[in-house]
């Protein structure tokens, strides 16, 4: 085992968070505002009967909600925004020995219970596993994997989640200029199931996936059609027609490379599927929900394109 090896090995195990709890327990408003934005339309959230119906005792949140009960709140955050200690010094100690890039490369949920209102949450984080150095396409390093566990009132797995980096020394200049840097947008997290989405807007082509077996169209990317579970898929371009299904202005916090007040739109396109978004041409105070949108592009710099949204110059509008 070589020097810096030992060195990050001391690292595995250790505790990221040590046990939090959710501010609130499982909440049927919390589930209906989700299920509504993601236009999920199974009953068993809502209708006790219909879960029942499925021999449960009655309504279930969804199992992608899991973490969103364990979020730490807005002022909660504010006062205390620092990552733990031990994550500080693993950093501290990979940049050291020149690992100073970071990609993201997976994220692995599985579930294992279902949680129903009134059901507290508890989440723990600790470094799962630190890889012995890999050469890969980006250069060489070490994959970091955290892994949470969430845990209902019982003390019962409900779910867990590994998260993984790969912390590497850039090989070339270019690997070095895809690193996020101050003043930039962040950089979304890249993986085998969204990057043909980005590739596709930094050609300005709206892309939607598209189901090859029973067609239907799908937002946010995925690898499985959720309607009929098939693997297959292609992709259609979008109209660029659409309505503002909801909006947010985020005023604070402000983060470098956006301007402020910014709109961040749900636009529902034509074809049906939404999808979230900057709006452009437009005041905070002029935008209302259904009013006719069509695309725009960001060229946010020359590593990231993002679609945005502005009104239609539509007749009908
Ligand atoms: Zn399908």
């Amino acid at each position: 085992m070589s020097e810096s090896l030992t060195e990050l090995a001391v690292y595995e195990g250790q505790t990221l968070t040590p046990t939090i709890w959710g501010p609130d327990a499982v909440n049927t408003p919390m589930i209906r505002h989700w299920i509504e934005t993601m236009g999920d339309t199974n009953p068993i959230y809502l209708d006790d009967d219909a879960a029942r119906a499925t021999g449960r005792d009655g309504a279930v949140a969804p199992a992608l909600m899991t973490q969103v009960w364990t979020m730490r709140t807005f002022t909660d955050k504010m006062a205390d925004n620092a990552p733990s200690q031990v994550w500080t010094d693993l950093i501290a100690t990979l940049d050291n020995a020149g690992f100073t890039s970071v990609v993201a490369t997976d994220s692995d949920f599985e579930f294992f219970a279902e949680l129903r209102p009134g059901d507290r949450v508890s989440l723990t984080e600790v470094i799962e596993d630190i890889s012995e150095q890999k050469s890969t396409g980006l250069g060489i390093g070490h994959f970091v994997t955290t892994l949470k566990t969430y845990r209902n009132g019982d003390g019962e797995v409900v779910a867990t989640q590994r998260w993984r980096t790969l912390r590497f020394k850039p090989k070339t200049e270019k690997a070095a200029a895809a690193e996020p840097s101050q003043g930039l947008r962040p950089r979304p997290a890249l993986n085998a199931d969204n990057a043909f989405w980005f590739e596709a807007a930094k050609e300005h082509r709206l892309v939607i996936q598209r189901c090859t077996a029973c067609r239907t169209l799908r937002h946010p990317t995925g690898p499985m059609c959720g309607t009929c579970r098939s693997l297959g898929w292609d992709t259609v371009d979008a109209s660029g027609r659409g309505v503002v299904y909801s909006f947010v202005v985020n005023h604070h916090p402000q983060i470098p490379g956006f301007e402020y007040p910014l709109v961040v739109a749900t636009i529902e396109l034509d074809e049906g599927t939404r999808l979230i978004a900057n709006m452009t041409g437009v005041t905070p105070d002029e935008v209302e929900i259904g009013m006719p949108v069509e695309l725009d592009w960001i060229d946010a710099d020359p590593d990231l394109t993002l679609p945005a949204f502005r009104p239609a110059a539509r007749e009908e509008y």
